[in-house]
């Protein structure tokens, strides 16, 4: 058991990346808290959890409200005594997010006020907590356009990873010293509800498609076993990382045909 005796908290994890992380933390021995907005599917994951045979509770948290962060935090702690992991992944794509014309300014302020300020409350708040416990790790979920421009824009996306990716780096040095480790996980295109909402026609998914060297989108469980790596005592010497788990996307200029 890779996370045993560990306390995690994971946001955005009723469904995608999140439930698929939750359910695999638990196998390995976490107690996991799951929050989200979505309580119908976060108390899926719970039950999915439970009926394994292993430990989880589900909290209600809008990640760009410090008020709930600070409640989330305290109830991880509460129920479970302490918290060691923390795993900042909730995140939206709005469909209305374009280029610098067409997107509207509350499109740009609502996708920062959760991709970025909800990580920024995730820390502000979960830090405490993983000094109190001696020390801990951090996940921040980025991307890999963090690292890439597309054609097809997402701007207040696109800006809102890249935000996350150079916040991590910086949380990492700040608390490198505290066995805190920070490290972004920045996921290529998923086949998961966020993406497949936006690639809502064959046309545009074979456009992406395109670019994927592998030839295919990845998979939460995929992006699952990466952060488990990153929670886990195996990446002990590991921060400050943007961990790219994207199926070559990033390490592409031209893919095989
Ligand atoms: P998903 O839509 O399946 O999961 C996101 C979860 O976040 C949902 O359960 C949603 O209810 C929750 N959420 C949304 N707003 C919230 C808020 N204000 N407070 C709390 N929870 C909220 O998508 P996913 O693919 O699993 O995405 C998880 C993370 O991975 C996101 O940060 C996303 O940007 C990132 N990501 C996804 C892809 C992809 O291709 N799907 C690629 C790179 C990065």
């Amino acid at each position: 058991m890779r996370l045993k005796n560990k306390v995690a908290l994971i946001t955005g994890g009723s469904s995608g990346i999140g439930r698929e992380s939750a359910i695999l933390f638990a196998q390995e021995g976490a107690k996991v808290v799951v929050t989200d907005i979505n309580d119908e599917g976060g108390q899926e994951t719970v039950r999915i959890i439970q009926d394994a045979g292993n430990d989880a509770a589900y909290f209600h948290a809008d990640v760009a409200k410090a008020s709930d962060c600070a409640a989330m935090v305290e109830f991880a702690e509460e129920t479970y005594g302490a918290l060691h992991i923390l795993f900042n992944n909730a995140g939206i794509m709005h469909s209305d997010d374009g280029n610098a014309m067409s997107t509207e300014e509350e499109v740009f302020d609502l996708t920062m006020n959760i991709n970025v300020k909800g990580v920024f409350f995730g820390c502000k708040y979960g830090i405490p907590a993983l000094q109190r416990a001696g020390g801990g790790s951090i996940i921040n979920t980025a991307s890999f356009v963090a690292h890439l421009g597309a054609a097809t824009p997402q701007i207040a996306y696109t800006a809102s990873k890249g935000a996350v990716l150079s916040m991590t780096r910086e949380l990492a040095i700040i608390h490198a010293r505290e066995n805190i480790r920070v490290n972004a996980l920045c996921p290529g295109p998923l086949r998961t509800e966020l993406l497949m909402k936006f690639l809502n026609t064959e046309a545009k998914k074979q456009r992406r498609l395109v670019h994927i060297p592998m030839g295919r989108f990845g998979e939460a469980k995929e992006m699952a076993k990466a952060a488990l790596f990153l929670a886990s005592d195996e990446s002990s010497y590991t921060t400050g990382t943007e961990f790219l788990v994207d199926g070559g996307i990033t390490a592409a200029y031209v893919t095989p045909e």
